[in-house]
């Protein structure tokens, strides 16, 4: 005997995942799935890796099938199916086949939404020419690809450099297409505090990617057989074609029609076991709103991890055990051309906006593994706190190894409602080729930490422009003749403590090493003599690695593009 009749809109992400939760909880409930798409329970996350040719067989982006659903977990997924309308009062959803043209309706005890977000694409002018192209689900790579190979394309514009974007233009580089980024934020990834975005525009550049920072798409037009995208500098750039990848909005239209409430951040409202203003509808994935973690503001977080922890909730909140999503920290990873990208909880930028308590960071440059074993990599990581009691509020980090382990260990932390002394205390994983007995987590605890015991000031790498500081270089002198911060005099660490005559006691000293832990001694010593003393924070690292400037291409991305090339 049914115990209950479940309908859920949306079959991938949140709707997949809410649907098999169902199943494993309850054995009687009739489950239903409507998926307006050609295809349910599909790798939205492995799209570009598809046109990117990584990925070489479409099937595999296929995690589950309708015939799978049915066959393992007795669920019913009808694909091209979409729901047009929901009658809360009468408990029924009206759904029009996509593929017979036939409307009809159901009824349903439970409901749960997860339609998704649909991808930006503004009124622009030309918007609507053939080679425009948004990704959101498999028919659309398809097309890309098939565009790609049909045209023999070679100059691509991406538009929007978030994420998806960043995705979608190592792919196309790895296709042996010359890509153009365009981003109208003042640099790319725009979820980073700028200064953590610097590494990741310059690698674009060493692979020859052209990047426009600054500068928001404006509109299109044919020229010959190509397009033109026109931006607001008044530059334009000839494409064989145009990924727009400018943003997501939730899907609330349904919702809204239903009367169901909207938050303020544009998602639909849900309490924390996922259920909406009707106590029948259960919302969930990309098209809700949620609470940040570290603000507690109204939030929308369009991201996989969150809506297939989303879909567990609601089904277990429909079968009535107690559940409560946590909240979103944004807990994100992108690669690109051989660098990863990763943050959780707040940047900076985004706590200045709220005003809601006193924070710091901290900057350093650890390798990812202990220094000694061949092939240690940097990864430049910036931790925030807040002061006075060190409560973790976010971290960011790139480099080329090791960077989502560290950020990962940081997002379980920042939801635990972890301090920095934890991060001291944190026992973590060490071989000579993983990470080093005191691993970048705890590192950048102890830095921290320091900071808060009063044991060391910093001082900020965005300050030196203005202050009136000594900056002092304690490097060896060939470091120092490698490359130093203008205006820094050097005197090496071991001479110090002879040398302190020549150092100004009216005049507040701001002491840098290589990465701030020689500088770090130097501070003590020097408060120690009695001088008013900071440590740059991460120091001539941070500086280099945050000042844009050229460097040489890569060997891999040579390596990654022959591969590919070898492959198409
Ligand atoms: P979706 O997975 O988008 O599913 C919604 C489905 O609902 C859609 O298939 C839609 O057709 C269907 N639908 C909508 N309205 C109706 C209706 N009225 N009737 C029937 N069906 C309807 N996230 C990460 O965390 N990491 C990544 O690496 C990552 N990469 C991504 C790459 C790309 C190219 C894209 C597009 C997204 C990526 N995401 C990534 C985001 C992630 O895929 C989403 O956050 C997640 O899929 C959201 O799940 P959802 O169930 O809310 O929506």
């Amino acid at each position: 005997m049914q115990t209950k009749r479940v309908l859920i809109i949306g079959g991938v992400a949140g709707g997949a995942s809410c649907a098999a939760r169902l199943r494993r909880l309850d054995e009687r409930c009739e489950i239903v799935v409507f998926e307006r798409g050609p295809y349910a329970s599909f790798a939205n996350c492995g799209l570009p890796y598809y046109v990117g040719n990584v990925i070489t067989d479409e099937k595999r982006l296929l995690v589950a099938t309708p015939e799978l659903f049915r066959a393992r977990f007795n669920i019913d997924v009808h694909t091209q199916h979409e729901v047009v309308a929901i009658h809360p009062a009468a408990r029924e959803v009206e759904v029009k086949d996509l593929a017979g043209g036939r409307l009809f309706r159901e009824k349903y005890d439970a409901l749960v939404l997860s339609p998704g977000a649909s991808p930006i694409r503004p009124a622009l002018p030309g918007i609507d020419m053939d080679g425009i192209f948004t990704v959101r689900n498999i028919p659309d790579s398809r097309k890309i690809r098939e565009w790609i190979e049909n045209r023999h394309a070679r100059r691509a514009v991406v538009a929007g450099a978030g994420f998806i974007g960043l995705e979608m233009t190592e792919n196309l580089v790895a296709r042996g297409l010359e890509v153009t980024l365009l981003e109208a934020a003042p640099q790319v990834m725009p979820l980073l505090d700028p200064e953590m975005a610097v590494p990741i525009e310059k690698r674009l550049r060493q692979c020859g990617v052209g990047v426009h920072t600054g500068d928001a798409v404006t509109g299109f037009e044919r020229a010959d057989s190509a397009l033109r995208v026109m931006t607001q500098s008044g530059r334009s750039f000839a494409a064989d074609l145009v990924i727009l990848s400018i943003g997501v909005r939730p899907e609330t239209g349904l919702a809204r029609s239903a009367g169901l409430a909207i938050g303020p951040s544009g998602g639909i409202q849900v309490d924390a076991c996922m259920r909406t203003s009707d106590p029948a509808i259960w919302a969930v994935g990309d098209a809700v709103e949620v609470t940040d973690v570290v603000t507690g503001m109204p939030c929308v977080a369009p991201l996989a991890g969150p809506a297939n922890r989303q879909g567990r909730i609601a089904a277990d909140s429909i079968c009535g055990r107690p559940t409560a999503f946590r909240g979103a920290q944004g807990t994100t990873v992108c690669g690109c051309l051989g660098i990863t990208v990763a943050l959780t909880g707040a940047t900076e930028k985004r706590l200045r906006a709220w005003g809601g308590c006193e924070f710091e960071s901290v900057y350093l440059h650890p390798g990812h593994h202990a220094g000694y074993y061949p092939g240690a990599r940097p990864i430049h990581m910036k931790l925030t706190y807040r002061r006075p009691d060190g409560r973790i509020l976010g971290a960011q980090a790139v480099g080329e190894e090791g960077v989502e382990r560290r950020v990962d260990v940081l997002a379980m932390a920042l939801q635990k409602q972890a301090t920095v002394f934890d991060l001291e205390e944190a026992e973590l994983c060490y071989a000579p080729q993983y990470g080093s007995a005191k691993d970048p987590v705890n590192l950048a605890g102890m830095i921290a930490a320091n900071v808060l015991r009063g044991d060391v000031s910093l001082a900020n790498w965005q300050e030196i422009a203005e202050t009136e500081a000594l900056l002092l270089d304690v490097r060896e002198p060939q470091e120092f003749a490698a490359g130093a911060i203008p205006g820094a005099v050097n005197i090496p660490l071991p001479q110090l403590r002879t040398r302190l005559g020549e150092l100004p006691r009216e005049r507040e000293i701001w002491v840098h090493c290589g990465v701030g832990q020689r500088s770090y001694y130097a501070v003590r010593l020097l408060a120690a003599h009695g001088f008013r003393v900071k440590n740059l924070s991460g120091g001539y690292q941070t500086f280099k690695t945050f000042h844009p400037d050229g460097a040489e291409k890569p060997q891999f991305v040579e390596s990654r593009l022959n591969e590919h090339r070898e492959k198409i």
